[in-house]
């Protein structure tokens, strides 16, 4: 079996692109792969266009030395856009490999470790009425984890109003659903240490699952002052690419849970490294998923694989989502996703209703300071 070709599909759907990606081989088998670095799709397309010249003929069952080739093939490292074109191609391998050998991708990871891998759901609100009121409708319909964010008012984020406003919320939160159930929340690399510290220490009261991503992720040796000061367990690295940008935080243990992006880390083949990695160190992984049904699809695999898993990002889980270019997809039930029998991934793609959608430019959220400056969203 040899790789024919590989396609790319953007698409617009809700109020983003999405990109999705086919890798063909000579024998009719094709795999699904997605690409993780939103509002850059285009360069995403671009540098899979210069792999794929690489790979046609070759064995799509060397997952391994494809990776290799990919990363270190070209001289100079491609950074995030690279490892996140590399992650698509990557999963495509796998769910090719699946299907090959008659088998769900869970299955050559491993096995299945568990019957279903349990998702967490986002909640929130105007105001801490609202989001105690949204975690209870999430509560009621099954789900057992819900996350909320430190939040802007009306696009201006100052942190210190922030973190009081979080604080706030999450109590509402907790007096509503009792102990029971999970509460995580994610600053989305809104704070700095100062801010994300106040935020741990106020939030130990409340007995959250994790605080999430406080830091942006250029500098990991600053999670060591967040880490000497909260006892919270931390939830980092949606933004990282490849598994030396988690070596820091793994190695010096300064993360409880790690964020591992299927979509932008790597795909399959480096994600696995990095959860048994994990695993040395007590680590558990919570799978980023804010994407389509092709990154879903390869976290439930990897999940069910991992001993040190956690909880699942539900992103989209539980709507349903682009059911035209996907009439199948992996099972949920009440909160978790389920094992699918089906050999690869376990998904099936409609090229022909994905030529008709539509890819739009567009550019991530802006938040601004009072005084109009600029922060993170
Ligand atoms: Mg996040």
């Amino acid at each position: 079996m040899r790789i024919a070709t590989i396609k790319t599909f953007p698409v617009f759907h809700g109020s983003r692109n999405y990109l999705f990606v086919k890798v063909e081989t000579d024998t009719g088998l094709y795999g699904m792969g997605e690409f993780g670095i939103t509002w850059k799709e285009q360069a995403g397309i671009g540098a899979i266009e210069h792999m794929k010249r690489q790979l046609i003929g070759l064995d799509p069952l060397n997952t391994e030395m494809i990776w290799q080739v990919l990363f270190r093939g070209d001289f100079f490292p491609g950074g995030r856009i690279n490892t996140a074109a590399i992650s698509a191609i990557d999963m495509a391998l796998w769910d090719i490999k699946g299907k090959a050998l008659e088998q769900p991708v869970h299955m050559l990871l491993g096995g299945r470790l568990r019957d279903r891998v349990a998702c967490y759901t986002g909640i929130g609100g105007k105001t801490p009425a609202d989001t105690a009121r949204s975690a209870l409708e999430k509560v009621a319909a099954g789900w057992k984890y819900l996350r909320l964010s430190v939040s802007d008012r009306d696009g201006v984020l100052e942190p210190r109003t922030a973190v009081r406003d979080s604080v706030a919320h999450f109590a509402a939160v907790r007096e509503a659903v009792g102990s029971e159930v999970e509460i995580c929340i994610d600053v989305h690399t809104r704070l700095d240490p100062p801010d994300a510290i106040r935020l741990g220490r106020q939030l130990e009261a409340y007995d959250p699952f994790f605080v999430e991503d406080p830091l942006r992720c250029e500098n990991p040796q600053t999670y060591r002052l967040v880490r000497q000061h909260v006892s919270v367990p931390l939830a980092v690295g949606e933004q990282f690419a490849s598994k030396w940008e988690f070596r820091q935080l793994i190695e010096e243990e300064l993360l409880d849970y790690a964020r591992i992006d299927l979509c932008i880390v790597g795909g399959l083949t480096e994600a696995r490294k990095i959860a048994n990695w994990c695993e040395t160190h007590y680590i558990k992984i919570i799978p980023h998923n804010p994407l389509g049904p092709v990154s879903a699809a390869a976290c439930l695999h990897l999940d069910l694989a991992t001993d040190n898993f956690a909880v699942q990002e539900g992103g989209l889980i539980g709507h349903p989502v682009m059911e035209d270019l996907f009439p199948v997809q992996v099972p949920y039930a009440h909160g978790c996703l389920l094992a699918p029998e089906r050999p690869g991934l376990g998904i099936e793609f409609d090229e022909e209703a994905a030529s008709h959608t539509e890819f739009r430019w567009l550019h991530g959220p802006r938040l601004r300071r009072d005084d109009g400056s600029f922060t993170n969203w």
